[in-house]
């Protein structure tokens, strides 16, 4: 059946984290709606409030995303108005979409036994500072592991902070998708959170300022040439050591 909305409705609907699902002939049209979870931690009580909403308004199901978000799926167009006005009186944050900085995806960290840093407060603080960011070419997604064995794939996020003996090591440009690419691993070690958040904040000023519109940051490294990137952060680098 066909949708009763427009497709300037429908974008519009996308940006706020709720999407048109597939299309079922003589059925009424269905959305996902997506929520907000930093470093996949989720409390107990939205996990209640994820339940009874899905029971009330969906089929009873929640669909965990592979970015350690959630979202209720099913909801039918005719209920979408009350279930988000339920959903937002439950606290529940609608999950970022659009060209900005999305959630950040996290490993346990403090409570894995292989842990070097706290994965868990890195992902908060990286959030406060630049989630939502906008701005800028593309989406930019964030991971965060605790050591080498990269459980939360830095690798393959634009942007992946991993632990190794208490720093901080990046990499920058990493994407699954069509054409997936793995990151590049910047080359200094990164000692002090206050360091990291302004390396971060280099990288996505460097981004905004040089991708083209739709590019991912990957293929603006592509096209710019790693060495551009590295030269603008050790340039920023250098002015911040002498500040
Ligand atoms: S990346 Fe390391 S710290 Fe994080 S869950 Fe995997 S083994 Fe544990």
């Amino acid at each position: 059946m066909k949708t009763p909305l427009s497709v300037e409705e429908i974008a519009s609907l996308k940006a706020s984290a709720v999407f048109l699902e597939k299309q079922k002939r003589g059925k009424p049209a269905q959305f996902s709606v997506r929520f907000l979870v930093v470093g996949g931690k989720v409390s107990a009580d939205d996990l209640r409030s994820a339940a009874a909403l899905a029971k009330r308004y969906g089929d009873g199901t929640v669909h965990l995303t592979t970015r350690q978000g959630f979202e209720i799926p099913h909801v039918p167009y005719g209920k979408l108005d009350a279930f988000r006005k339920a959903a937002a009186e439950a606290g529940l944050k609608q999950a970022l979409s659009g060209p900005c900085v999305r959630s950040i995806t996290a490993c346990p960290g403090t409570w894995c036994r292989f842990g070097s840093i706290d994965t868990q407060a890195i992902a908060q603080m990286i959030f406060r500072k630049f989630g939502k960011r906008g701005n800028l070419p593309h989406k930019f997604k964030i991971a965060v592991g605790g050591c080498r064995h990269c459980c939360s794939k830095p690798q393959e996020n634009d942007l992946g902070v991993m632990g190794s003996g208490g720093c901080f090591i990046l990499f920058a440009g990493g994407m699954a998708g069509k054409t997936p690419r793995w990151g590049d691993k910047l080359p200094a070690v990164i000692k002090t959170k206050k360091e990291l958040l302004e390396t971060i904040g280099h990288v996505i000023a460097w981004y905004s300022a040089c991708g083209n519109p739709k590019e991912r940051f990957g293929a603006t490294i592509e096209r710019a040439g790693l060495e551009n990137l590295l030269r603008y952060l050790a340039e920023r680098q250098n002015v911040s050591a002498g500040q």
